[in-house]
């Protein structure tokens, strides 16, 4: 692991505007944050904390208000599409067509950051996520697990030096939380860089090198993972989960 982050966020701002029956929400609070080059960071936090929007502003999904963001040295607001192609995302939500095969939606999505298809890439991550047999198969015929692995061929098609991962294991049942936890442990050995997002402080514990608490916006705690746990007798980290 080298000292250069591999991602610097800066000032990170974003207030959704009000709209009929819903005031302006400020998801984003001048947020700042590191992640250091071949990390598991995990971003913790409620519902509403600001987790998916903090994922959204770096990878293009949303605009932000306030600050920078600088992938592989790379100022995002300038060199969007070249830091971009370099960056995964596995969303939380499905964000598939159901009536897809597998293998072309997982093809499709390389050719969405302007990269060839690569057959022995693709049949290799296929496999390695157990759905090379499901390679025929429509998206929406598939279980819930198996669609979230689609999610992460999809992701991992163009090869990405930088993945995120939005609360990858929301409404998995244990057997395949374990799974995912070991597949983004291998990842993570071959050298990808991981942020993920969890409600689950366990699955922190389980698989982060460090911890950032996200509440209301605002980065509350950035810690080596050993240091947080220690720290999580105290009240007001407790509160903040709480809540
Ligand atoms: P969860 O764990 O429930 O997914 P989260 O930590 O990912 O939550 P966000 O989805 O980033 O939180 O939401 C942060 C805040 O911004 C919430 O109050 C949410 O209601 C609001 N918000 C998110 N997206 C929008 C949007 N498109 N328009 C208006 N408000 C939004």
């Amino acid at each position: 692991m080298t000292s250069d982050p591999i991602l610097a966020i800066r000032g990170l701002g974003k207030t959704y505007p009000a709209r009929a029956n819903t005031p302006a929400t400020t998801a984003l609070d001048g947020v700042d944050l590191e992640i250091r080059r071949g990390e598991i960071f995990a971003l913790l936090g409620p519902n509403g904390a600001g987790k998916t929007t903090l994922i959204g502003a770096v990878c293009g999904l949303v605009r932000p208000g306030s600050g920078t963001i600088h992938a592989f040295g790379l100022d995002m607001a300038r060199d969007w599409r070249a830091a971009r192609a370099r960056i995964g995302l596995v969303p939380q939500e499905l964000s598939v067509d159901m009536f897809e095969p597998v293998l072309l939606s997982v093809s499709h999505s390389r050719g969405l950051f302007g990269l060839a298809p690569d057959p022995a890439r693709i049949e290799q991550i296929l496999r390695a996520l157990s759905l090379w047999d499901k390679r025929g198969a429509r998206i929406g015929e598939l279980s819930g697990g198996m669609k979230r692995r689609v999610l992460i061929a999809k992701a991992l098609a163009h090869d990405p030096a930088l993945l995120f991962l939005d609360e990858p294991t929301a409404g998995v049942d244990v057997e395949l939380r374990r799974d995912m936890w070991q597949l983004i442990g291998q990842l993570r050995d071959q050298g990808v860089t991981i942020v993920l997002t969890t409600h689950y402080i366990e699955e922190a514990e389980e698989m982060a090198d460090r911890v950032g608490v996200i509440h209301r916006g605002k980065l509350i705690v950035v810690e080596e993972k050993a240091a947080l746990m220690a720290r999580l007798g105290r009240t007001e980290v407790r509160v903040g989960l709480a809540e």
